[in-house]
C-alpha cells in the first residue's frame, strides 16, 4: 500500500479537477445518433490537450495480451465496464452508457487518477434512472462513511448495504484499487463487505472506489472480445468511479470539478 506524500497529493488533485472537467465534457457529448469512437475521439483530444496521456490505452492485463486499443472504455446497457468504444456502437434513446477515463500526467509526476460516470441517453426508463442514481448514491455514501482508521470492509459493506436496500446487485468479480503512481496499485477496493474486516484505511491512501450494480443478478461474465464484463442476465448495469485520498478526518475526492 503507497501513501502519497503532500506534494504527489497536490498533483494529484490538479489531474483529478481536470480528469474531472473532461468526463463531463463527454458525458454532456453523450446523446442519440452519437457513437462510442467519436466520444473515444473527443476523449484522447481533450486529454492531450490537457497535457495528458490516456492510461487506458495500450494497457494489458498480461504482457502476452493484446493491447487496449481505445483512450476510455464506454460499456452501453447489459456492459458492466472495459467496453472497447467501436463506431458501430451507436447510443439510442433509452440507453445507459458508463463512461470510464484515466489519465496519467507526465508533466506532473507521471500521476494517474480515474473516474467513472453513468448517463441515461434521451429518454431511459424508469429502473434505469433508479439504476444509475443509486449506484450514484452508493458511491458518495461509501466516501462519506470512510474515516482514517477505518477498515476496508466497513467501506464495501457501507457501499453494499445502499446497492442491496434498493434491490439491485453488487457485482463481486470486479473492485476498485488504489492509483496514482500506477493505474492499479494495492490495496482492492471491494464493493461488499464485512464491517470490522480488511486492511486499516490510512491518512494518504489513494484509492479509485467504483461500484458497478446490476438491474438483476449480480453475475458478471467476460464476452467474446476478452474486454468488455456484461451481466450473465442480461440486465442492466451501472458504474460511478472517484478516485479519493483519505485524510485526517474522511476522504477528499481528487476527481471533482473545480
Ligand atoms: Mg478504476
Amino acid at each position: 500500500m503507497i501513501i502519497k506524500s503532500p506534494k504527489e497529493l497536490e498533483t494529484l488533485r490538479i489531474g483529478g479537477a481536470a480528469l474531472a472537467a473532461i468526463a463531463h465534457e463527454l458525458a454532456a457529448m453523450i446523446r442519440p445518433g452519437v457513437n462510442a469512437a467519436e466520444l473515444d475521439a473527443r476523449a484522447e483530444a481533450l486529454i492531450r490537450g490537457a497535457g495528458g496521456d490516456p492510461v487506458f490505452k495500450g494497457y494489458r492485463t498480461a504482457p502476452e495480451d493484446p493491447p487496449y486499443a481505445g483512450s476510455i472504455c464506454v460499456s452501453v446497457n447489459e456492459e458492466v465496464v472495459h467496453g472497447i468504444p467501436r463506431a458501430e456502437r451507436v447510443f439510442r434513446d433509452g440507453d445507459l452508457v458508463a463512461l470510464d477515463i484515466g489519465m496519467r500526467h507526465p508533466a506532473r509526476g507521471g500521476l494517474i487518477t480515474d473516474m467513472a460516470v453513468s448517463v441515461k441517453v434521451g429518454a431511459a426508463s424508469e429502473n434505469a434512472r433508479r439504476l444509475v442514481s443509486v449506484t450514484r448514491e452508493a458511491l458518495d455514501r461509501g466516501i462519506a462513511a470512510i474515516r482514517p482508521g477505518m477498515r476496508m470492509g466497513d467501506l464495501g459493506a457501507a457501499i453494499q448495504q445502499v446497492i442491496e436496500n434498493a434491490g439491485f446487485g453488487v457485482v463481486r468479480e470486479l473492485v476498485g484499487h488504489g492509483v496514482g503512481k500506477e493505474l492499479h496499485e494495492d490495496p482492492y477496493v471491494p464493493n461488499y463487505g464485512t464491517p470490522g474486516e480488511g486492511i486499516v484505511l490510512k491518512k494518504g491512501l489513494v484509492i479509485a472506489i467504483e461500484p458497478m450494480a446490476t438491474l438483476g443478478k449480480p453475475g458478471v461474465r467476460l464476452a467474446a472480445d476478452g474486454w468488455t464484463w456484461v451481466t450473465k442476465d442480461g440486465s442492466l448495469a451501472a458504474h460511478w468511479e472517484h478516485t479519493v485520498v483519505i485524510t485526517d478526518t474522511g476522504a477528499e475526492v481528487l476527481t471533482r470539478v473545480v
